[in-house]
């Protein structure tokens, strides 16, 4: 089963991305992860991604789509995968046409109001992914489930998640009515409620296709 996962940034899809690919044996493959390990490693595609997503601008597409059809001619992709973060606008997806096949788009929509609030105050494990809130931690700078680092993204400030949420609105929102039209969009709803209340739903519907 090969699944794309859309949401505006803070919508929850790091921590559904997980969920779902741990249940159905999938591949997850995050090109938000790739930019930021490449940045950190600071290779030639970390260089150039670092100028964009520092902006909270997208890196171009050339770019973006050879790391992705590269990345699903490995071997396991064969089991299946689950894309979190692409494509993020329709050239990619249509691009994306061009070497995949794709069964299921997991879209997440969620009341934009929530998501500044969410986006600045996320605190995310250097060592698994985690993510939590601040005002949940009490403090604590280490991740409850496996002792990582916390640190805050550096795109998650007020200045570049405003320009990550017009990003958002302008060129992937179109990407709802693209695989509405295609007949393989599953909707569901965010909100404040805790994660594996989602995922229930999610799941719900994922079983049957899987
Ligand atoms: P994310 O972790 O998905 O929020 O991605 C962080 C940043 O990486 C984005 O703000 C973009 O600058 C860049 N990025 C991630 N995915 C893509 C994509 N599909 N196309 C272009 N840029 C991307």
């Amino acid at each position: 089963m090969n699944l794309i996962l859309l949401g505006a940034p803070g919508a929850g899809k790091g921590t559904q991305a997980t969920k779902i690919a741990d249940r159905y044996g999938l591949v997850h493959i995050s090109t938000g992860d790739i930019f930021r390990a490449n940045i950190k490693a600071g290779t030639e595609i970390g260089l150039l991604a670092k100028s964009y997503t520092d902006k909270g601008e997208l890196v171009p597409d050339e770019v973006t789509c050879a790391i992705v059809r590269d990345r699903l001619t490995w071997e396991d992709c064969k089991k299946g995968y689950l894309l979190d973060g692409f494509p993020r606008n329709l050239f990619q997806a249509e691009e994306l046409d061009k070497f995949a096949h794709i069964d299921g788009v997991v879209n997440i929509n969620i009341d934009h109001a929530l998501l500044m609030d969410r986006l600045c105050g996320r605190r995310v494990c250097r060592e698994c992914g985690e993510s939590y809130h601040v005002s949940t931690l009490g403090g604590k700078t280490t991740c409850a489930r496996c002792g990582g680092e916390l640190y805050q993204r550096k795109d998650d400030n007020p200045e570049t998640v405003g320009a990550r949420l017009a990003v958002y609105n302008e060129q992937t929102a179109p990407l709802i009515d693209y695989y509405t039209r295609k007949g393989i969009i599953l909707n569901f709803t965010g909100s404040e409620a805790p994660a594996e209340a989602l995922f229930e739903e999610v799941k719900a519907v994922l079983d049957k296709l899987a």
